[in-house]
């Protein structure tokens, strides 16, 4: 079992299994001034992050502490292989329809290749010439980066080897100077029982670097538009039209060249992302189970057609952090810091320290807002970064969405004091219902064992929502990590990081929603609503066609929406 630690020793990252790990992750760990593992020959266990490329074993999750943190839950990377994505989407589309409409159809194989063949004979016959020559895309499931990948109109010129999926391929996406491109998103999820989720506002472009044509479909320049892939390619580094050299482009450049031609649609597509990314979450909401100090960050990646309609191509378990090119650095940096301040792990800190001493009657926002109360991202150097050759070590206060705890006891009168404690020290929605924390709860919390794996006895428990006090419980403490940050009662936005979902916070004597009709319910009505906004606001021809029209619009959502001031909208930088 993992040992507890001294008290004022360094936070300490632990990478995957040997040490290496991605150039971005390990530039941001060090300027936060945590310290990298060192025992990964064994015995120590000593570390407050693992951050691991594949899953983690369940076992491991077993053993947290809670002064550790972990970037995968048990399960939550149900939505990461094609196939069990497009299963998941298949049912979800089965139970509640049209609104999960945006995966293109796809085919398992080898166990649905006769059905496969059925719809291309099917589509053969059909009347129009543009059905007859339908194209599909053959991936294999496990595999990544556009390996054995390829595109073909008759199953004749099919190679089948390994389990693959064969999905129609989306024959007329939007191009930009006659180059394919797809956008990856960050999303953040810290808890699925019940699922919050956070999104990056800013993200990235990714051009194939042939320009896109149908009458070539073996060209993977053309068509696929994975970095990996087109960093090879014989046009990389030449400056393509408008695109520029590289293949990579940040979605404040994607905002400023649509937003001319498509006026209020191109608002409207961000939103309709929004909820795309909500839904294929809530997918797999309901089989994974409640787990404390793990969260998962996925890389999605959309396509969006030439009607500028979204659609899921794939989601990631680890996005690449590489930095390839200046748009990398100028997205990935910012956001693994702020993802970081997000999660409530600390700027230049101490790894007990975080978590030990009284608590402070006091919550500091490093911020999201500053004194006056304006909205900016955190600014690095302001954080104690370098200036010029000194580094100035400046303790980074936590984001306002985390307190204080005390060290973890078993003592049930100081759990209970705590939480007394704690209701002194609430300035914001954190620790309102704090109340609703029984002594048994707490008690939970400093138990090491905070996933309940598959293994568990009360596995089955925690698939039936909150009906009972003790599956109310576990859903708070899943909720409460060992940092102090309550998720039930998350802020809305961290920096870039806007929580997508729930659109707001319950009120204090409410629990958050699970039930999955509901929440898609929610999903819908927010599409609705976004609908209409983009419609009045599309009527207004003499409306600016620029960022000044966000703040309307955003106005008009939220209006419509009726959520309160709790709820914000996830849109690019413009
Ligand atoms: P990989 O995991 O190998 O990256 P993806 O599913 O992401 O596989 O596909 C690789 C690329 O192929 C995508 O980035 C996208 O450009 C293209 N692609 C994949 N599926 C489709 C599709 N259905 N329609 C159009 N393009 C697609």
């Amino acid at each position: 079992m993992a040992q507890p630690f001294e008290n004022d020793e360094p936070f300490v990252y632990r990478l995957n299994d040997n040490g290496s790990g991605p150039s971005l992750l390990v530039r941001v760990c060090t300027d936060r001034g945590w310290r990298i593992y060192q025992g990964y020959t064994g015995g120590d266990e000593k570390w407050n992050l693992w951050w691991r490329t594949s899953a983690f074993p369940a076992t491991s999750y077993k053993a947290l502490g809670d002064w550790q943190f972990m970037n995968h839950i048990p399960k939550g990377g149900s939505i990461c292989r094609k196939d069990s994505l497009s299963r998941l989407l298949r049912c979800m589309r089965r139970i509640y329809g049209s609104i999960y409409d945006f995966s293109p159809p796809c085919f398992h194989l080898p166990l649905e290749y006769a059905k496969l063949v059925s719809e291309c004979s099917r589509l053969r016959r059909g009347d129009d010439a543009a059905s007859s020559s339908v194209v599909w895309i053959h991936k294999p499931v496990a595999q990544s980066q556009g390996r054995g990948i390829f595109l073909f109109r008759s199953v004749c010129d099919m190679r089948c080897g390994s389990p693959a999926v064969v999905q129609r391929y989306i024959e007329r996406p939007l191009l930009i100077a006659g180059y394919k491109f797809d956008l990856r998103l960050y999303v953040c999820v810290p808890g699925y029982r019940p699922l919050t989720a956070y999104m990056y506002a800013e993200g990235l472009a990714r051009f194939g670097t042939d320009k896109y044509t149908l009458t070539d479909i073996h060209n993977p320049y053309r068509h696929l538009t994975n970095s990996s892939l087109n960093k090879t390619g014989p046009r990389y580094a030449e400056c393509k039209d408008r695109i520029g050299s590289g293949c990579k482009w940040t979605l404040k450049q994607v905002r400023r060249a649509l937003v001319g031609r498509w006026g209020a649609v191109e608002w409207l597509v961000w939103q309709r992302i929004r909820a795309l990314v909500t839904l294929t979450l809530l997918a797999q909401a309901a089989g994974t189970p409640p787990a404390r100090n793990c969260f998962e960050f996925y890389g999605f990646d959309v396509l969006l057609d030439d009607t500028l309609k979204p659609w899921l191509i794939e989601v990631n378990l680890s996005p690449a952090l590489a930095a390839d090119c200046e748009a990398d650095v100028i997205v990935k940096q910012p956001m693994l810091h702020e993802l970081f301040d997000l999660l409530g792990l600390p700027m230049k800190h101490t790894g007990l320290s975080l978590l030990q001493g009284p608590p402070t009657p006091h919550i500091t926002s490093y911020s999201s807002e500053d004194e006056s109360g304006a909205t900016k991202p955190p600014s690095r150097a302001a954080n104690g970064h370098r200036r010029g050759a000194r580094r100035v070590r400046r303790r980074r206060a936590m984001p306002i969405h985390c307190v204080n705890l005390q060290a973890p006891t078993l003592d049930k009168c100081s759990v209970s004091d705590l939480t007394e404690k704690s209701k002194d020290v609430q300035t914001g929605r954190l620790y309102k219902s704090s109340s609703e924390i029984s002594c048994e709860g707490l008690e939970s919390h400093s138990t090491p064992n905070v996933a309940l794996s598959s293994a568990d006895p009360v596995e089955e428990t925690w698939r039936g929502g909150y009906a009972t006090a003790a599956s109310r419980r576990r859903m708070l403490t899943a909720c409460s990590w060992g940092n102090g940050v309550r998720w039930d009662r998350g802020v809305g936005r961290v920096g870039q990081w806007v929580r997508i979902y729930p659109h707001a916070t319950p009120k204090d004597d409410q629990l958050s929603i699970e039930d999955a009709r509901e929440s898609v319910a929610h999903v819908s009505k927010f599409l609705r609503a976004t609908r209409e906004v983009a419609r009045e606001g599309g009527r207004d021809k003499s409306a600016p066609r620029d960022g000044s029209r966000d703040a309307f619009l955003e106005a008009a959502l939220r209006k419509k929406l009726e959520y309160g001031s709790s709820f914000e909208v996830w849109l690019p930088p413009f």
